[in-house]
């Protein structure tokens, strides 16, 4: 795996034309040659686990290239041909997720599974046609039969079966004779090819497992290679389009049609799977971090799935905007996980209402305050866009600061609040610290300020200006919250490439929960999925787990790239 290099840092490259696409380029050009084509394609999901953001891209794809023509469509397939891994659960996450990221497929829901019959009936036509057969070796024997790029295949001595035993011996697989083990289909290609795919690949086994559509009304399963290009053909797909590793079992998809004579047939076009640094995309794994309790579920928000980052606060646009472009390629590569957070940043920006939140309280009273005084100041919700509005916010004796915006014995750069300094508070008045309270500890627990109500409003009239202003959320009047702060989950760019088990390098600080933080009024009512941003802090979006006057915000993302920060220091 590969860390690209600076061409994904969107300001290096940022054109009206998009980033190349050759699949898209192929589907305009069969559009220009004929404007009526049809034009079918589909995303077939495997429901054993919930989507993640390499399948955005795929549905990104798929949906836009059926948008290309007016008449375009896209369908959207389970394969479900593995029932012991495969849910219900993941069926009904899949859906949601992808209506969530802004698509609908065409017609009803497709799966594999609905085709099991016909596939069935097509898998005796090859066997009359003395194109399958049934083995009866062990696991063992046909693994070490297949041979390997290096090593040539071994016959089977069940090759030569005579049809009517195929069709016998198949007959009472599907009726559930026979133990899982004792016998598979076969396809009857060529066990010399120097294509390992091709010598004489599974078609079917006994696996006498409950499925989750059929429930246990078929004994036997389709393999993935002879249920996947049949489906398209049935749903007469005319672009499958497949990951890289798909390529070399085209020529097993092509035999398969030809034999069963199949037109018109799908088109198959592959292309690189979308990778992320810091990041791992396997469902597999995923599913290990969600079993192994190493993550709190599927939706963690810190999990690359499409469940996890709608939680986590990031917006289906800038998933949609990054899927775009990254674009498509006829290689693997990892794409730098800051182009993502880039465009989460771009769009929360736009999109978010600014508010105000301490997350690590330290009280102020305002000594020349009395007990109480509420001094009202109006707030724009957003610094550029009217449209956002704006709310009222309660300056009182009491209030809270951000215990990182006091230092008592600061450095030379620090702009925010030191004994005898002034620090301006986020759309109010200037504050000048008097007096700084201690526990017995030595802590910092209380500072004493005055209050200068001639520097009230963004523009003072002394004209007095001060280098810091600080957010502040009033202590009667702020509500408590809980703030999980959410980073990368791993420490490392290539969590696969690293010696031993990608676990080994979770990133332990990868959630931090701070309680007992303070933010302002307005979000009393801020139902769960709301998007914000804590001035100063970051983007922060309403947990699912808030409960009536005890909201939780999850860390979308903060506000700059700390890690290019660190990067850099290195
Ligand atoms: P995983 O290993 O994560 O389970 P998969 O390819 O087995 O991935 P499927 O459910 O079979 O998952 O995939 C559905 C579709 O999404 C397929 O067309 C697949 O090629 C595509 N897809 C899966 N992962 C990626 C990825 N990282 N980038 C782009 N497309 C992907
Ligand atoms: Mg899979």
């Amino acid at each position: 795996m590969s860390v690209s290099d600076k061409s994904t840092d969107p300001a290096s490259e940022r054109t009206d034309e998009g980033p190349p696409n050759f699949i898209r380029d192929m589907v305009l050009e069969l559009l220009q040659r004929d404007p009526d084509a049809r034009l079918c394609t589909r995303f077939p999901p495997e429901p054993n686990g919930y989507l993640h953001i390499g399948h955005a891209k795929s549905i990104v794809l798929n949906f836009g290239l059926a948008r290309l023509a007016p008449q375009g469509t896209c369908n959207l397939r389970f394969d479900d041909t593995n029932p012991a891994t495969e849910e219900t659960e993941y069926v009904e996450a899949i859906q949601a997720d992808i209506r969530w990221l802004g698509f609908q497929w065409d017609g009803p829901v497709h799966y594999a599974s609905d085709y099991f019959e016909q596939l069935y009936r097509w898998a005796l036509d090859l066997i009359r046609a003395g194109k399958a057969y049934v083995d009866s070796q062990s696991v063992e024997e046909l693994r070490e039969g297949r041979g390997s790029f290096h090593q040539e295949g071994r016959v089977s001595p069940y090759r030569e079966r005579s049809i009517e035993e195929n069709l016998d011996l198949f007959q009472r697989m599907r009726a559930g004779e026979f133990d899982e083990g004792a016998h598979v289909l076969r396809a009857k290609i060529d066990m010399a090819s120097k294509d390992v795919k091709l010598r004489d690949p599974l078609m079917y086994r006994i696996r006498k497992v409950a499925h989750h559509r059929t429930g246990s009304e078929w004994p036997i399963y389709p393999m993935y290679d002879w249920a996947h290009g049949q489906s398209d053909a049935i749903e007469e797909i005319t672009h499958s389009i497949c990951t890289l590793e798909f390529q070399n079992h085209r020529p097993l998809y092509d035999w398969f049609l030809d034999t069963l004579g199949i037109s018109p047939r799908p088109y198959q076009t592959e292309f690189g799977k979308l990778n992320l640094t810091y990041t791992v995309l396997s469902k597999r794994r995923l599913l290990r971090l969600v079993n192994e309790g190493r993550v709190s579920g599927w939706d963690d928000p810190r999990m690359p799935t499409l469940a996890g980052m709608r939680r986590r606060g990031i917006t289906p646009s800038a998933l949609r905007a990054f899927c775009e472009r990254v674009g498509v390629s006829k290689h693997d590569g990892a794409v730098d996980i800051s182009l993502l957070e880039y465009y989460i940043r771009e769009d929360l920006d736009a999109t978010t209402r600014r508010v105000l939140a301490v997350l690590r309280p330290l009280k102020v009273v305002l000594v020349n305050l009395p007990e109480d005084a509420a001094i009202e100041v109006s707030a724009p919700y957003h610094p550029s866009d009217e449209a956002f509005g704006a709310r009222t916010l309660t300056v009182t004796r009491e209030l809270y600061i951000e215990r990182d915006d006091f230092m008592e014995d600061p450095p030379k750069k620090y702009f925010r609040l030191a004994p005898g300094r002034e620090v301006r508070l986020r759309y109010a008045a200037i504050i000048r610290c008097v007096e700084v309270i201690k526990d017995e500890a030595g802590e910092v627990v209380e500072l004493r300020c005055t209050w200068d109500p001639e520097t009230l409003g963004a523009h003072p009239p002394d004209g007095r200006k001060v280098k810091g202003t600080i957010h502040w959320v009033s202590a009667s009047q702020g509500l408590d919250a809980e703030v999980r702060l959410y980073d990368r989950l791993y420490t490392v760019e290539d969590p696969m490439g690293h010696d031993g088990d990608f676990t080994e390098v979770l990133n332990p600080d990868s959630l931090v929960t701070l309680r007992g933080c303070k933010v302002e009024p307005s979000l009393g009512d801020a139902p769960v999925g709301d998007r914000v941003q804590f001035e100063r802090a970051g983007y922060f979006c309403v947990d699912p787990d808030s409960r009536p006057g005890a909201a939780v915000f999850n860390r979308t993302i903060a506000l700059k790239d700390s890690w290019a920060k660190i990067a850099a220091k290195k």
